[in-house]
């Protein structure tokens, strides 16, 4: 028996190698740092766990340009340390959560505000705002090995050399050990699947032209073109 068709392969490049890390699912979370919480006006008491996911085309390696979807006034970065798991496993307890992590990279949630500002207000689903094919740049993939793991560290972005997000991972409100775990109680996590851990305050508009930079302490930075 033979497949009627083939799926298409998308990769990342790990730093220091010419291997590539093929990407199964992409995982997102949401409301991880408590001044983006703010400066969203989200009026919650509790913090609660909410995640979605992009499509494996939303990938977007290091150095590309990505154009502004027609369907949206306001096409906004969000800089986030990206998780890549290396080794399978379910409802994974937060002390065993490091093994799980093959390495890490710097990601941009690119987010159509506009369509999920309205898709809240209507309690519609995210799709348009956040799953939208290029949506998600990473830079190379650096091991695990070579950086340790991240628990603290700058976490920075900018646009044409003006920094616009500036916050270190230790103001994550759900640590990368917790996150693994609670995804876990919900997903099998593979080899290839990549976790977004959530941004930071200071998101804003991009326009056409604009070059944004974005890096975290110890690992590969990304550059991308807005076309
Ligand atoms: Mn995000």
């Amino acid at each position: 028996m033979n497949y009627f068709n083939s799926r298409p392969e998308t990769s990342i490049p790990i730093s220091g190698s010419n291997d590539l890390f093929l990407v199964h699912r992409i995982f997102c979370v949401g409301r991880n740092y408590k001044k983006h919480i703010d400066e969203m006006g989200y009026e919650e008491n509790d913090i609660p766990f909410v995640f979605f996911m992009k499509p494996p085309e939303a990938i977007v390696t290091d150095g590309q340009k990505i154009a502004i979807p027609d369907f949206t006034n306001n096409f906004q970065h969000e800089a986030e340390l990206v998780i890549a798991i290396g080794k399978e496993g379910k409802k994974i307890p937060e002390e065993n959560a490091l093994e799980h992590i093959f390495g890490y990279s710097v990601g941009i949630d690119l987010t159509c505000r506009d369509i999920q500002n309205e898709a809240k207000k209507k309690g519609r689903p995210w799709t348009l705002a956040k799953s939208i094919p290029y949506s998600a740049p990473v830079s190379d993939i650096t091991p695990a090995d070579e950086s340790g793991h991240l628990n603290e560290g700058n976490i920075r972005l900018s646009v044409n050399g003006e920094i616009r997000q500036n916050s270190n991972l230790k103001h994550m409100i759900r640590s990368v050990p917790k996150i693994i775990s609670n995804l876990s109680q919900f997903y099998t996590l593979f080899p290839g699947d990549i976790i977004f851990t959530g941004t930071p305050e200071g998101v804003g508009k991009l326009e056409s032209g604009d070059i944004v930079f974005a890096e975290i302490d110890r690992l590969q930075p990304l550059t991308i073109t807005i076309a």
